[in-house]
């Protein structure tokens, strides 16, 4: 190009030239007389009325997310009176598709003779197109987290640390019920909070969909768990999106570096078994990685093949026991709660407390449910002609809830089997309620309006069992069994027991007391006036022939 090119080269040329060449969105902003000029494909990509070349103060927060505006009208504020030299800002805008982009803004102003600002130019990225960050939350991504990692180590930076997954729990359940982008500003408000409770040296940053993860360098474990209590205490009350009030929690695994890995392949694999050995536990907790841990991670592993081999083998390893539930006053059997048994070939005789949640993890509960009821209801219609009116309680996972078909199901199967739904009784456990009240709630109601009872399962082990009582459609409450064990008539577990019944019979719902051992804690517990009671003292669950033998000749 000669001289004289350049010198008739114009400023707008330019300004077209330099922004075919870039991906970023090249911006010249004449702020004397309030003319803005920006890269064509910015209306490609945004909702932005090219009125925005006379009044850009205006018309850019119109494609910002309405939580940054706020900051960014001050800055422009500070920089209009001529006291800011560079504009360098990261914001979140909002695309043609509703989607959240996180931008870096980067100007550079210039200034006439009086110091008033003439011109700013600069460039805004699109900082969440690089995989470096993420576009929902702002925090780094799983790549940095991977490179920055290595890096530490690699260079020896740090001698010592401990390296945390955290998983939102029931994420998924929030997206389903709000949708995603409701679900996305729930995890900007976690993100928030859990930042809020990191030092200056530790960055969050997201994996995947509701994962995260940090790396706390030089710190212990005690430190670790304030932290995480701090988190769970904020997560529990605090999240409000869009005027909702949420109740969320998050799950973690934690490791030592270097001491259970020294790189990083290593410990995201011991982070992930900690993570699983918490959801596995219950959830809203901190796991430590440990070998008893890895080792447990590797039975549920084998479990879970043995149980998918034994549905694929039409449920051979299955079989349902029956426990007897005694009428208080009568004190005869007026009906058996199914128990799902595994003898499982391979591992012996495994407890539903161990094999349910791995069900209840892989979606397989959804088809064992199936088998669970039908195996139900055909024994529930063959009693009945023994016992007319013989109760058939059957438990039900939240899991199952969410299964769209599964009223139909239930209903084709009851009518088939012409069973009165009225001596069908569903339990629903109470601890996995918060995230899913309203999905429950309708759950209930449709089982409800299809003629079943529902029972509350395990009652006073969940959350604020009254509160809910309330708002459910319940017919009968189960309470735990550990409010027996130990029971004395002036113990706090009497006096729970008594007035949750009292309440419970106010508002016309039926009390079965659960896990009745001896004849001292069912002196005390009868004094409550429970309708029923279940427990070893009266049987264990046993298989068909044996509950006919024991109880129905
Ligand atoms: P759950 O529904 O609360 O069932 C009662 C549990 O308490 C049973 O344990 C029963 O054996 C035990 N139990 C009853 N009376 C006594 C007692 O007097 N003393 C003691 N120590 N225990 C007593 P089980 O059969 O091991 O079942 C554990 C849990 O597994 C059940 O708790 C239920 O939540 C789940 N479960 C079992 N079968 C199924 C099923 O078919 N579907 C689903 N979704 N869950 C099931
Ligand atoms: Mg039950
Ligand atoms: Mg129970």
């Amino acid at each position: 190009m000669s001289q004289n090119h350049v010198k008739n080269f114009s400023a707008n040329q330019f300004f077209n030239l330099i922004s075919k060449s870039t991906d970023d969105y090249v911006f010249m902003w004449d702020i004397e007389n309030n003319i803005f000029k920006i890269s064509e494909t910015i209306f490609d990509d945004f909702d932005l009325s090219r009125e925005v070349k006379y009044n850009v103060i205006g018309y850019w927060p119109t494609i910002m997310e309405p939580n940054d505006v706020g900051v960014w009208l001050r800055d422009m504020d500070t920089l209009l009176t001529g006291k800011l030299k560079n504009h360098n800002m990261e914001y979140r805008l909002i695309d043609k598709n509703g989607d959240i982009i996180w931008v870096s803004c980067r100007g550079q102003v210039n200034f006439d003779k009086d110091d008033n600002p003439k011109l700013m130019v600069g460039r805004i990225s699109n900082i969440g197109k690089n995989n470096k960050f993420d576009n929902v939350t702002g925090i780094k991504s799983r790549q940095e987290f991977g490179s920055e990692m290595n890096h530490i180590f690699k260079e020896n930076d740090c001698k010592q640390g401990v390296f945390v997954f955290l998983d939102v729990d029931n994420f998924k359940s929030f997206n389903e019920r709000y949708g995603h982008t409701f679900g996305d500003k729930i995890l900007f408000a976690i993100v928030e909070k859990i930042t809020s409770q990191l030092a200056d040296n530790c960055q969050l940053y997201r994996l995947d969909g509701d994962e995260f993860a940090f790396f706390y360098p030089n710190t212990t474990r005690e430190e670790i768990l304030t932290v995480f209590n701090k988190i769970q205490l904020l997560l529990a009350r605090n999240i409000k999106v869009d005027n909702k009030q949420l109740f969320c929690s998050i799950s973690c695994g934690a490791c030592f570096y270097p001491e259970d890995g020294d790189n990083f392949a290593d410990l995201s694999k011991h982070a992930d078994s900690a993570i699983e050995i918490a959801k596995f536990n219950g959830k809203n907790q901190i796991t430590f990685f440990s070998q008893q841990v890895h080792s447990h991670k590797l039975k549920n592993i084998e479990y879970k093949e043995a149980l998918h081999r034994c549905v694929n083998n039409g449920f051979d390893e299955f079989e349902l026991y029956y426990q007897p539930q005694i009428d208080t006053v009568s004190k005869h059997v007026v009906g058996a709660e199914a128990l799902l048994r595994w003898h499982s070939k391979d591992f012996g005789e495994v407890s539903p407390v161990e094999f349910i949640p791995l069900l209840e993890e892989n979606n397989l509960i959804v088809e064992v449910g199936k088998w669970v009821y039908d195996q139900a209801i055909k024994q529930c219609v063959a009693w009945q002609k023994v016992q007319k009116d013989f109760l058939m309680s059957i438990n039900v996972s939240y899991i199952q809830l969410k299964e769209p078909n599964l009223i139909e199901y239930l209903k084709s199967s009851i009518e088939s089997n012409k069973l009165n739904p009225k001596t069908c009784i569903l339990e629903l456990t109470e601890n996995c309620w918060i995230p899913d009240l309203n999905l429950i709630n309708e759950g209930f109601k449709d089982l409800q309006n299809a003629g079943y009872d529902i029972a509350i399962d395990d009652f006073g082990t969940g959350y604020s069992s009254l509160n809910y009582l309330k708002k459910l459609p319940v017919n009968v409450i189960k309470i735990d069994r550990s409010f027996v064990q130990g029971i004395t008539a002036n113990s706090y577990e009497y006096t729970f027991l008594e007035y949750i019944i009292k309440l419970a019979h106010i508002i016309n719902l039926k009390v079965c007391v659960e896990g009745v051992e001896s004849w001292n804690e069912f002196n005390v517990v009868e004094a409550s006036h429970p309708d029923y009671i279940q427990g070893f003292l009266f049987g264990k669950p046993v298989n068909q022939a044996e509950f006919e033998k024991s109880f129905l000749s």
